[in-house]
C-alpha cells in the first residue's frame, strides 16, 4: 500500500502515520517528495489487516493498495493454464469448447430434441436449467424439481454432461447426481456464501461476470471458490449492463484478453446473452474467441420463437451444425494460436 500525506503535513504527522502502520505490523519507508509525501508500506496486504482505516487520519490524503485483492487465480501464483474438465468436455489447453444448450428445460420433448440435435453437432457439455434465476416473479421459472427427472434421463440416453445454474444452497445438493458442473450466474456473481457452497461441492464451476463487476471483483470472486478447495473454475464474461439498449450487454472483450493475461483459469464468453438477438450471436463469438477465449456457451433451442425465454436470442438447434460451419475457421485460427503459445 501507499499512503499519500496532504501537503506541509510535519513531521510529527509523518511519525503518526508511520507508527500506526507498524502497529498494523507493515514496515513504513517514507519518501519526501517536493509537494507531496509518502509512506511505502511493506506487507502482505492479503494476509496482514487492511491500511484502508488510516483514510481516516487528518494527515492522510489517499491510500493506494499495490496487490491484487485475488492470489490463487493469478497467473504469477500459478504461471501454467489451467485445464478443467466436465465429463468429456474439456475447457482451457489447446482446444477450444463449445457448450450449449436452451435458456431453461422447458419439457421433457423439448429437452430430449435439443439435446439430441447438440450431440449430433458434436457438443458435449450441455446447458441444462431446471432453475432460473427470473428478473420478475411472474416470468416462467423453469420446470424446477421436474426438471431434474428430465435430465437424468436425458443424460441416461445420450450419456451427456450438464452444465446448471444453481441460485441457492438447495439446488446445489438436488442437482449433485446429474450435473457435472455447476453455473454461478451473473446475478449471483458476488453471492459469496452461494461460492463457499459450492466449492466445498468439489465440481468444477462455471462463474460468470457480474453484469456491473470490475474485473477485480470478477476474479476475486473466483478467488473465494479457489481458497475454499475448488480448484477447477471457468471465467465466464457475458456482456455488462451499459447505457446503450441496442445489445442486451456490452459484451466486454478487453476483459476476456484482460482475465487471460491476468490468470490462468479458462475463459469463456457468452455471447448470447450478450447479444440477446440472433443474428448478432456468431460475430460476437468470432469476436471473443479472437480475443482469446478458451470457448463458448450459446444457447440454442429446437423451436426458439416459441421459446419461454430468451426467445430472440437462442439459436435454432436443429441448425447448430451450421451455426458450427461457420465458426469453424475462427475455432481453427484460435486453437492454433493457443498452440503456437
Ligand atoms: C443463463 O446463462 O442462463 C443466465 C441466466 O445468464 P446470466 O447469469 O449471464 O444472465
Ligand atoms: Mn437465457
Amino acid at each position: 500500500m501507499i499512503i499519500v500525506l496532504k501537503p506541509q503535513s510535519s513531521d510529527q504527522d509523518i511519525q503518526e502515520v508511520s507508527d500506526r502502520v507498524r502497529s498494523l505490523r507493515y514496515q513504513p519507508r517514507v519518501i519526501r517528495g517536493v509537494e507531496n509525501t509518502v509512506v511505502a508500506c511493506i506487507g502482505d496486504e492479503l494476509n496482514n489487516r487492511s491500511l484502508e482505516a488510516l483514510r481516516n487520519l487528518p494527515a492522510v490524503d489517499n491510500v493506494i493498495p499495490i496487490q491484487h485483492r485475488y492470489k490463487l487465480v493469478s497467473r504469477e501464483y500459478h504461471p501454467a493454464d489451467t485445464v478443467v474438465r466436465a465429463g468429456k468436455a474439456t475447457i482451457g489447453g489447446d482446444g477450444i469448447c463449445v457448450i450449449a444448450g436452451p435458456c431453461a428445460i422447458e419439457s421433457a420433448e423439448q429437452f430430449r430434441t435439443v439435446v439430441g440435435h447438440l450431440t449430433q453437432a458434436g457438443v458435449q457439455l450441455v446447458r441444462a436449467m431446471p432453475y432460473k434465476p427470473r428478473t420478475s416473479p411472474y416470468d416462467f421459472q423453469g420446470l424446477r424439481d421436474e426438471g431434474l427427472q428430465i435430465m437424468r434421463d436425458v443424460k441416461a440416453e445420450f450419456g451427456v454432461a450438464f452444465v446448471s445454474e444453481v441460485m441457492g444452497p438447495a439446488q446445489v445438493e438436488a442437482l449433485a447426481d446429474v450435473a457435472d458442473m455447476y453455473q454461478i450466474g451473473a446475478r449471483n456473481a458476488q453471492n459469496y456464501d452461494l461460492l463457499e457452497t459450492v466449492a466445498a461441492v468439489r465440481k468444477p464451476v462455471l462463474l460468470k461476470r457480474g453484469m456491473a463487476s470490475t474485473v477485480e471483483e470478477w476474479l476475486t470472486a473466483a478467488e473465494y471458490l479457489l481458497v475454499n478447495g475448488c480448484s477447477q473454475v471457468v471465467l465466464c464474461e457475458r456482456g455488462l449492463r451499459s447505457f446503450d439498449r441496442a445489445v442486451r450487454n456490452l459484451l466486454d472483450v478487453s476483459a476476456i484478453a484482460l482475465a487471460k493475461q491476468a490468470s490462468h483459469l479458462p475463459v469463456l464468453a457468452d455471447p448470447s446473452h450478450a447479444a440477446g438477438k440472433r443474428a448478432l450471436v456468431l460475430p460476437l463469438a468470432c469476436a471473443a474467441l479472437a480475443a482469446g477465449a478458451d470457448g463458448l456457451i450459446i444457447e440454442a433451442h429446437p423451436d426458439p420463437a416459441n421459446a419461454f425465454s430468451d426467445a430472440a436470442q437462442q439459436i435454432d438447434s436443429a441448425a447448430f451444425d451450421a451455426f458450427l460451419a461457420d465458426l469453424a475457421p475462427w475455432m481453427e485460427l484460435a486453437a492454433a494460436r493457443k498452440r503456437a503459445h
